[in-house]
Parts: C-alpha cells; structure tokens; sequence
C-alpha cells in the first residue's frame, strides 16, 4: 500500500471509507427533472434590483450571527406561531447534521438511534452514519402509507431519540396521515425528538407548523431550496426556544453567508411571486400527472410535491432512453425494494414537462 492508502487505513473511520460521496448526476444539456428543482428564475427587474443591494453587501465582515432581521422574516411570513423562533442553516441538510450531532457522542449513553419511515430522504440515513447514530428504518405499506402499527412497535423497541416524518414524503410524494403522524409524535412524548420535515410545503397546502403548541417534541423543518432558491442553501427549523437554544450551540456561528441572508430577506419581500411560481407547479403537476395516468403499463403515484413517482417496466432502461431524448430524471429504483421500477421526475414548466411526456411514451415502446 502507498503513503495515503496507509495513511487512511489509519485515520478515516472505515464507515467512511466503505462509503460513497452523495451521488449527482452530470446534467449538462440535459432538461434536469433530477433535482426537484423550480424551473422558474425572478423575474429580470427583481435581478436587477438584486443585484444592486448583493453591490451593497459587507463581505469583509462576518455576518452578524443573530441573524434577526431575516429570521424575522422567516417567522412572519412562514406562518410561525407566536413565541416560537426559527434556526438556520447552510442548506435543511445541515440542520439534519446539526440535530444528529446534538443528540450522539461522548455522553449520549448507548447508541442513539434514529429512526424515519422507508424509503425516506437518503440524508436521513446517511447523516445518521456520519454522526456515529444508528439508523432503523421502518418501511412504508404497499400502498406508501404510513404503518402506524410498526412505527409505534419500533418507538416502543428502538427508543429513538429522534424520528424524521417528511411531510410531503421524499422519494414517495405523497403526505402522510396527519393523525398517524399525531401519534407517533406523541408517543415519543419526552423521550424522543419529532422532526417534521416540511421541504415541499409550497406544493403540499398542509403543514404541521400551527400545531408546534400542541406538540411540545416537535421540530417543523423547512427549506427555501424547492421553492426557487436551491443555489442559496437555505433551511430553518422552527420549535420551542429552549429546544432551538440546544441547536444554536451546535450551529457553526457564520454558517448563513451575507449574500444568501441579503437574497433571502430579498426573495421573502417578493414571496407572492415565489408563491404564484408554485401555484404554477401545482397546476402543471395535475396536468402531468393526468396524462401519466393515461399511459397504459405504468403506475403514477399521487403527489403533493413538485414532483411524480412513476413506476414503469424497466427503469434503467427508460432513464437511458430519456437522456438520449435530452432529458434526466432520477432512478429510485435501488433506494428501496418497495421502488422497483420506480423513476422520480421533478413537475417543471409546460414545455419542459411536455418534452419529458413525449420522452417518456417514447421510451416505453419497446425496440
Ligand atoms: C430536498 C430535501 C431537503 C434538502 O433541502 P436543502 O435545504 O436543499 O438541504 C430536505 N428534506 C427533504 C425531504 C428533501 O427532499
């Protein structure tokens, strides 16, 4: 073995090594129906005056790590119930990372566990890996509902100090029973952390955020990333202060960059257009998911998401036609046994979600 090999043999824990970093696809050319992504940019006057207050930003001085002004924001316009604060963070995922991190390591006592519903969103698992927590993950029914059933037997089992609900579900797209998720919440009671992971709620018209009174050990996590800001890396968690207190010191102080927070504090002064370019989605994803339905050999699940799940007869076989047809989605297919088949396509513009339609019917004409 070389230098480094041996060097990493001796340092990198072997989780690590034996993993791989988080997959993206190249996309370059491509209609990207990957991501989940919001196809629709501001409009050219609101860049403009964009970009003249990014001009006026300090970049010589931290930001101020309070960050009061745009969690202000955050607050009113999200619908945060009064005397209820938000954290943020680089991007939902790094809030994940911070929970995890808070909650193992010297001192938590025996492995911490986390448990999510499966197939869940893959930073879940994987976050638990990196924070040294175990991960038990409790499958969907067939029908991709939640199974109460098993999740309180696996609480009452596992002891889990925290419980991740994405509400609409990720790779899934569908919500789940809010009185299941009641349950399961309040089983936790004191012992365990809920985290309701609220990253599509521009698409999904139903949210747990008016309910952080009634459940006390509820976490609501949201991210600006779906809704037309993924390149700022935003996301923010809303809950009790005392328990938010717990997070801040385990939150990198600088970790909202100036030229995020100044775009933010931006685009939430501007919601009602980032708003109507989600009305628009919702619109389109009824239109595509009704000309999906319409396909004979293949099953499209309903959404309350910006994007579909479809299940056809050979999915690494359509992803390969649809990116010679100049158009990518995403194979689920090996995320989990329950999404054999499955792709996951992201509810775009009308052009772009009819360009992928005629792709897609394309696709499953067998040569
Ligand atoms: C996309 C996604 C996120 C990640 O959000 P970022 O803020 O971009 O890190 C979090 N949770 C779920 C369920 C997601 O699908």
């Amino acid at each position: 073995m070389s230098f480094i090999e041996n060097l990493i043999a001796n340092t990198i824990r072997p989780e690590i090594r034996a993993d791989a970093p988080y997959h993206v696809s190249e996309s370059s050319g491509l209609i990207k129906l990957d991501a989940m992504e919001n196809p629709y940019p501001l409009p050219p006057p609101l860049r403009e005056e964009l970009g003249r207050r990014l001009a006026d930003a300090v970049l010589n001085r931290y930001p101020v790590p309070t960050y009061a002004s745009l969690k202000h924001q955050l607050c009113a316009r999200m619908g945060v119930p009064q005397g209820y604060d938000v954290i943020l963070g680089n991007g939902s995922d790094e809030l994940i990372s911070m929970i995890a991190m808070a909650l193992s390591g010297p001192g938590a006592g025996p492995r911490p566990v986390m448990m999510a519903p499966v197939p869940a969103f893959v930073m879940f698992a994987r976050t638990a890996m990196l924070a040294g927590m175990a991960f038990v993950g409790v499958p969907l029914r067939a029908d991709l509902s939640l199974d109460k059933e098993a999740m309180l037997a696996a609480i009452a089992t596992h002891k889990p100090s925290v419980v991740f609900l994405a509400y609409p579900n990720n790779p899934t797209g569908n919500l789940f029973d809010a009185g299941d998720m009641v349950e399961i919440i309040q089983a936790l009671g004191e012992t365990g952390i809920a985290v309701v992971d609220e990253a599509y709620s521009p698409f999904a018209r139903a949210s747990f955020m008016q309910r952080l009174p009634e459940l006390k050990n509820m976490i609501v996590m949201r991210t600006v990333s779906k809704m037309g800001l993924a390149g700022i890396r935003l996301g923010y968690m809303a809950a009790a202060p005392e328990l938010l207190e717990q997070f801040e010191k385990v939150r990198p102080p600088y970790n909202v960059n100036v030229l995020s927070q100044i775009t933010a504090e931006f685009a939430l002064e501007h919601i009602d257009i980032l708003n109507e370019q989600a009305s628009r989605i919702i619109a389109a994803r009824t239109s595509l998911f009704e000309a999906l339905s319409a396909l004979p050999g293949i099953t499209v699940y309903p959404s309350s998401a910006n994007f579909l799940l479809i299940r056809v007869p050979d999915a690494a076989a359509a992803c390969a036609k649809l990116v010679k047809s100049g158009v990518l989605v995403r194979n689920v297919s090996k995320m989990h046994e329950m999404l054999a088949n499955c792709i996951r396509v992201t509810v775009s513009t009308p052009e772009e979600n009819s360009a992928f339609l005629d792709a897609f019917k394309a696709s499953l004409i067998s040569h």
